[in-house]
């Protein structure tokens, strides 16, 4: 919980006032007085959350802007002398996951936002180099003015989110450079001990590979700062997708949740095969209706909406039960010639409407996913926060196999859960290439007590029920990473405390990350 200070609205854990005076400091003479902020009003943006419990749960109690590597290195000195922790972010819109603030009350913020160069776009190898306060915006206005014959790949918050921050959190996209992590090659890290590692080839001096050849020599240590607190990533190395000169976004829509089986079973081939290069997105109802309709427009009462009410939205706003979003990609004769594989396997399947562009133009839902399909800007997504209001919303993100099977029973259990606690289903299954990640959205009304109680127990029972049926999530918000970390087992548990102790003695670095402390 969060001790209280004179000067501070939260202190670190063992760590008293005097020691974090004497911090900030030499914070203010290395980095200036303008780039430390102690009070509550800077502080503010750094508080938000959208998580169900107390923003004093989370508070900080100051945050720095540095500028430089070698600003982040004297910091790391000064918290390693002083014993204070700070918590790294780089754009810091880790929405729904916790946004900017820390694991644990009291933590510096350490906002890279400053550092925003774009060190280096390679349109040949189609690749570039990037600091961690490059937003998507940025770089998606870069390669526009340049007319760079490259595309990216970004989450749905894209123009406020960035690259590295995503990647490093391994977040996802919807071109077929959705896998971000598996599309990054090189980083630079600060160790918590001030030392400053490139991965990769990057290690070699003079090396002009380090953006192309992710392996390097020996043990591949970019997966460790990954999910992590090893150490502080100042720099990453990104694959960019040759632009395609044909491009066919497409849904195919279906009426019973029942239909999920099939699409899974009908599309997984084609998506292993990279027929469809992308990400399959399959969205639920709830989640299509979002940008278009509000939950108070079809159901008022108490509890999960309805299915009849479910049905009517279906009715009132052309959606399926399940909208499946993919797309085509490459030549004109590339994309014709797998347009006819994928109608083909749709029509055997006897099942699904089928629709591109030309077919339903009219629908703000088909442009967004198109969009986001072409990595281009859109904040579309954020409708769903309108759905039932109060700014509350958890990402639960399970990971199953991508097969049928798999989908009806997460569903049916998500949505019991759901239902328990007086929650909707809004979800979508995600087909990366042969795992889907189910995503579900537990929106609440964060200003209602009750709904914040029943939101956490509804979070931490789904995390239970999930995982007694062998199911682990790829990514979990800051109020349950330890209780995710348990899922995982000792023995991971042990590995990354043993790993954090040998390169982070005195805990300094993100305590609490991924369930991850000395
Ligand atoms: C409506 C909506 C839709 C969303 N859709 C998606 C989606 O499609 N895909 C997706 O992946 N996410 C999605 N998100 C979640 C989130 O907003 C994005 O993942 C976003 O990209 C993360 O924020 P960021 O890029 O600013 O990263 P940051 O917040 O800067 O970083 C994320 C985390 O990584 C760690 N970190 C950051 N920088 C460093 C560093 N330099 N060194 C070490 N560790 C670091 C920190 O723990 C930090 O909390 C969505 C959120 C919302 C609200």
């Amino acid at each position: 919980m969060n001790r209280m200070s004179g000067k501070y609205i939260a202190l670190p854990k063992g760590v008293t006032e005097k020691d974090l005076d004497a911090a900030i400091g030499e914070f203010r003479r290395v980095l200036g007085p303008e780039q430390v902020f102690t009070d509550a009003g800077h502080l503010a943006p750094y508080m938000k959350i959208m998580l169900a419990v107390p923003e004093a749960q989370h508070a900080p109690s100051a945050a720095i802007c540095p500028r430089s590597v070698e600003q982040i290195q004297q910091v790391v000195k000064i918290c390693n002398k002083h014993r204070v922790p700070i918590w790294p972010i780089s754009t810091g819109r880790n929405l729904g996951y916790g946004s900017a603030a820390p694991a644990t009350p009291g933590q510096i913020v350490m906002d890279l936002r400053l550092m925003n160069r774009i060190l280096h776009v390679d349109p040949e190898l189609c690749t570039a180099l990037v600091e961690p306060g490059v937003t998507y915006q940025q770089l998606y206005d870069y390669i526009e003015q340049r007319n760079l014959p490259v595309w990216l790949s970004c989450p749905a918050p894209s123009a406020i989110a960035g690259p590295l921050g995503n990647t490093v959190d391994r977040g996802v996209g919807y071109t077929p450079y959705g896998e971000h992590f598996l599309f990054s090659c090189g980083m630079e890290v600060v160790l918590p001990n001030a030392e400053v590692l490139r991965t990769g080839m990057g290690a070699v001096s003079n090396s002009n590979t380090w953006q192309v050849f992710k392996w390097g020599y020996g043990p591949y240590l970019d997966g460790i700062f990954t999910q992590s607190n090893f150490g502080i990533v100042t720099k990453l190395g990104l694959w960019l997708m040759p632009r395609p000169p044909a491009y066919k976004p497409f849904v195919i829509r279906y009426e019973k949740e029942s239909d999920i089986v099939g699409i899974v079973d009908t599309l997984r081939p084609l998506r292993i095969a990279a027929v469809i290069p992308n990400a399959v997105v399959i969205v639920n109802t709830l989640w299509d209706a979002a940008p278009v309709t509000k939950r108070a427009d079809f159901y008022s009462g108490k509890g999960q909406i309805p299915d009849s009410a479910v049905r009517e939205i279906m009715a009132a706003k052309k959606l399926g039960a399940w909208n499946v979003y993919a797309a085509l990609y490459g030549t004109p004769e590339q994309v014709e010639v797998n347009w006819k594989i994928v109608t083909q396997a749709v029509a055997a399947s006897r099942n699904g409407d089928i629709l591109t562009a030309a077919e339903v133009n009219d629908s703000p839902v088909f442009k967004y996913r198109a969009e986001l399909m072409a990595g281009k800007m859109t904040l579309q997504e954020f409708s769903l926060y309108n759905w039932r209001g109060g700014g509350g919303s958890m990402w639960f993100s399970p990971v199953s196999q991508a097969k049928g099977s798999e989908t009806l029973q997460q569903m049916a259990l998500a949505k019991s859960i759901l239902e328990k606690h007086g929650f909707d289903y809004v979800a979508e299954f995600i087909v990366g290439w042969r795992d889907m990640h189910h995503i579900i959205d537990l929106l609440f009304d964060r200003s209602d007590p009750a709904q914040m109680t029943a939101a956490h127990r509804c979070y931490s029972e789904l995390i239970d029920e999930f995982a007694k049926r062998g199911y682990g999530v790829y990514r979990t918000n800051t109020a349950f990473m330890d209780k995710v970390a348990g899922i995982y087992g000792p023995v991971m548990r042990d590995v990354n405390r043993k790993l954090k102790k040998a390169l982070d003695p005195n805990g300094i670095l993100a305590p609490g990350k991924s369930g991850i402390a000395i």
